[in-house]
């Protein structure tokens, strides 16, 4: 038994999954299975930008789960991000999770 991808749209996602998966950063591959879990569940970006989503509820959460994985591995908080959300920053800031 293998798994099938059930529309052209999880097969384009499957493509990024699988170049995640390949190169190696486990950190970016967990923010974007968290990212598209999130679009499972409904949600929509407006536009094609990642900039003006970035505070969007996938951006958030897969930025989140990226930060606790690379905090936790380094051991300290991480550098600042402006790609972050600025209310994301403020709270890995408050968590001691980014600097
Ligand atoms: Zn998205």
């Amino acid at each position: 038994m293998g798994f099938r991808p059930a529309s052209p749209r999880h097969r384009h996602h499957l493509r990024y999954v699988k170049q995640w998966a390949e190169s190696g950063n486990g950190y970016s591959w967990a923010n974007n299975l968290v990212h598209e879990r999130v679009h499972a569940y409904g949600q929509v970006h407006v536009g094609r930008y990642s900039e003006p989503n970035k505070c969007d509820l996938a951006y958030v959460a897969g930025n989140l789960a990226e930060a606790i994985l690379r905090s936790t591995a380094s051991g300290g908080p991480l550098p600042a991000d402006s790609k972050l959300c600025p209310a994301l920053t403020a709270e890995l800031r408050a968590g001691r999770m980014m600097m």
